[in-house]
Parts: structure tokens; sequence; C-alpha cells
């Protein structure tokens, strides 16, 4: 029996296909190892939203490339191979097969076959049996992608070029995945997309995440959470945020920016006042729902005015969790022809400046919370703490977690805990069942 070894790098977008393409090898007889020295092929899915992402992947093949010997083959598979299809085959001659993320479906059979092709761009997108098929890399969380590709062209985004324009999942399609999740222990079910909150535009004519949320809110989920949500469209959400109780109070809406100048070279749609209309609205229409946003600093247009009235709606929003990033003017996009003008020194203190401010009012609101109670998901275990989970308005691998202290906890649990100290974006707390 031939055995792979599957590196899986990016978003969680491409953990899903990952996640299918794991159960697809083992349907067709291939062995899943956890080390590339057990493996006949290495496969690596990739990354190549932007620049440090690209390193990365480069950097992940090389080190496999090195493991190989005269038996091993090397697959890269996924954004990098959409990205720089006429520039890597040639470049990197160690690697035997680069795939698209429309070939996927064909590769176990291809490698149980014994055959390589050099490159593959087409083919067809997993198709609802594929979907069905996956195992989720945790027992009790799974990522459930709604919508693949973007129509929006930003325009710093590499995303719409990669990954193509908005393909809707059917509705009923997401329901059934989801009614299986949640059969398998499934507790967390966690919508992915470009943007989800264009989920259904495409195909049913309008955005249909509201009602969407209202299905999935009938499957018995207990917890179902949003990211990447347009602030343009975050309104819409409310009546099922205010209604349905598998929906966790939690909502990821990337703003990039505020100033107008920047969101309309940006092509984000709408203006800094809409933006922060929408934000100010659903935060009052909604307290409880903890929000968290990513910004952009250094972008083209970005004058230090405009970076000011960016930091100082930072300061009057007090987001949940922020995370930023710094611009990459990336090849092929709008954005590119406009050069970079900003230096890397000024990016830095710009980024260095939010992520300071942000620092503080994490701190601020994390003091608030001592000594309050908290459900809180067992995601895992590690030595020293009962159990490391996260509250219903922290995501997986983005907001920190809640390191649990005192009393006992299983795997995939929600249990009750008292919040007892915080540490920069972490928090510590005791789990007493008598809380509940
Ligand atoms: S919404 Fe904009 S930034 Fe997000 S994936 Fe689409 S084009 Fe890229």
């Amino acid at each position: 029996m031939r055995k792979v070894y599957l590196l899986a790098l990016g978003c969680p977008k491409n953990l899903v296909d990952s996640e299918i393409l794991s159960s697809l090898l083992s349907q067709n007889g291939l062995e899943l190892v956890d080390r590339p020295e057990q493996a006949d092929v290495f496969i690596v899915t990739t990354c190549a939203f932007i620049r440090p992402a690209v390193e990365e992947s480069i950097e992940a093949i090389l080190e496999l490339a090195q493991l190989k010997k005269r038996h091993n083959r090397l697959i890269v598979a996924g954004c990098l191979v959409e990205r720089y299809k006429n520039e890597l085959p040639s470049l990197m001659p160690e690697v035997d097969s680069w795939i698209g993320f429309k070939a996927l479906s064909q590769l176990p059979q291809w490698i149980k076959n014994d055959t390589f092709p050099t490159l593959v761009l087409t083919g067809s997108e997993w198709e609802q049996r594929d979907y069905l098929s996956r195992v989720p890399s945790h027992p009790f969380s799974a990522y459930l992608k709604i919508a693949e590709g973007c129509s929006n062209h930003c325009s710093f985004c590499t995303i719409p070029f990669i990954r193509g324009k908005l393909r809707s999942r059917p509705l009923e399609e997401i329901l059934e995945e989801a009614q299986r999740l949640v059969q398998m222990g499934v507790k967390e079910l966690i919508l992915v997309a470009q943007e989800t909150t264009a989920y259904g535009i495409d195909l049913y004519g309008r955005p249909l995440l509201n009602e969407l949320l209202f299905e999935l809110d009938k499957i018995g989920a207990q917890w179902v959470r949003v990211l990447y949500a347009h602030p343009k469209r975050i309104l819409s959400l409310i009546d099922a945020y205010s209604k349905c109780k598998s929906l966790v109070p939690y909502l990821d809406v990337p703003i990039q920016h505020v100033d107008d100048e920047v969101l309309k070279a940006m092509n984000r749609g709408m203006g800094g006042q809409e933006l922060k209309d929408n934000l100010l609205t659903f935060r009052r229409e909604l307290p409880h729902v903890k929000l968290r946003s990513t910004v952009m600093v250094g972008f083209p247009c970005e004058t230090k005015m405009a970076f000011q009235r960016l930091t100082s709606f930072l300061e009057q929003i007090r987001f949940d969790h922020l995370g930023v990033f710094k611009y990459y003017a990336e090849e092929g996009t709008k954005a590119y022809e406009w050069g970079d003008p900003i230096s890397d020194e000024e990016k830095e203190e710009r980024y260095r400046a939010v992520m300071d401010l942000q620092y503080q009012i994490v701190k601020e609101k994390y003091q608030t919370l001592i000594n309050t109670r908290h459900e809180v998901f067992i995601d895992r275990f590690e030595e020293g703490y009962k159990g490391v989970g996260r509250t219903s308005w922290q995501a997986p691998e983005i907001d920190g977690e809640v390191f649990i202290v005192e009393g006992e906890a299983n795997l995939g649990e929600i249990v009750p805990v008292k919040i007892v100290d915080a540490y920069d974006y972490d928090l510590m707390g005791a789990c007493d069942r008598k809380l509940k």
C-alpha cells in the first residue's frame, strides 16, 4: 500500500480541501502517514495569498524536496500552483506534479496508478459526495465551506484570480453536510468562504447567509460561528444574530480600513461613513456580540492623516479581537500598478502602533472578565493545564485561548469556567461544574 504524507498550509478553506483530499486518499486504499520519512508520496497543499504565505509554501516544498529519495514523489497542490503556474514548474524541477484546486479530486487516482502529470489545472471541483466523505481534523469542531471564490475584486487581493469568482454551494447541500458533521459528534461549525456574507448572490440572486443561519439553527450544532463577513452586508445578519440560539455571539468582519480615499482605492464597495455606521449600528443592536476585524496598514495611498483616521476609529469601536497586516504589493492586482511608496520602516511603525493600541484595548477588556463565568469549549490538552479551550467568542487559531488551571474537563466538552486571570491575549480559568 502506497504511503502518503500530506502537509496542509494556509487558511481554513484550504484545510477543508485537505481534509476532503485525505478522505479520498484513504478511500482509494492509500495510507496516510504522520511523517515524510515514512511516505512514498509527499503532498503539500499551498497558500499564495500574500508574499509571506508564498515564502512559507516555497520553504515547505524545498524542505520536502531535500528529503526526497529515488522512490519518492513530490506533489504541490492549491493556491501557489494557480498563481505561479507559468513560472514554477521550470524553476522547481524537483517537484513531480503541480495540481490546481480543480484537479484535486483526481489526485488519489493518479497516485494509485503511479501517474504523476507535470501540471494539471482543469477538472471538476469537489462534488457533494466529496464533502460528505470528509473527516474533519478536529473531532468536535469543523469548518463548513459555504462558497468558493470571490467576485469583489478588492484592488490588493489575489484571491479572485487564484480561486475564481464566487460559487456558492446549494443551501440544501450545506445543510446535508452540516447534519452529517453533527451526527459525527461535531459541536462547533465554523462557516467559511472568501466572503461569507456574499453567500447566495450568484446562485439565488441575493445574499442568503441570514436564511442559511436560520436553517443551520435547526440541525443541533451547539455552536455556529461566522468568519469573513463584509462590513457592507453585516446589517442583514442582525435578524439571525437576535434569534438563532446556536449562533455564537461573535462576528469576524475584516474592515481593512476606514479612510474614504483608501477604501475607494481598495475597491471595498463602501465609504468610511457607511462602514462606521454599519459597525456601530450592529454593535448597538447586538451589544453582546464580540467583533473581530482585520486592518491593513501601508496601502499605497494611506497618508498619515488616513492612518490617523484608522486608529481613531479603532479607539472608538474597540474591537474585541484584531488582526493587522502590512500591505504587500502583489503582482497581478490592480494596486500593484501604484507601486509600494510607503517604506518598510513606516509600515512597521504603523503596524506597531495598531498592535500596541489593540493590546491596551484587549488588556482593559480582559481585566473586566476576571471573576466572570463563561462556557468554554475544550479544544486540546497541554502539559501543566487541565485543558485548553475557547469561549464562544474566541475562534480557533486566531483569538487566544482559555487555559484551565483548576478542575477537570474532557476533550470536546463545553464546560462552565470562571476566569481567574488574563495574560496577553489568553485567559486563565477554573472549571467548576457547579457554575452551570
Ligand atoms: S472580499 Fe476582497 S479581500 Fe476578501 S477575498 Fe474577496 S477580493 Fe479578496
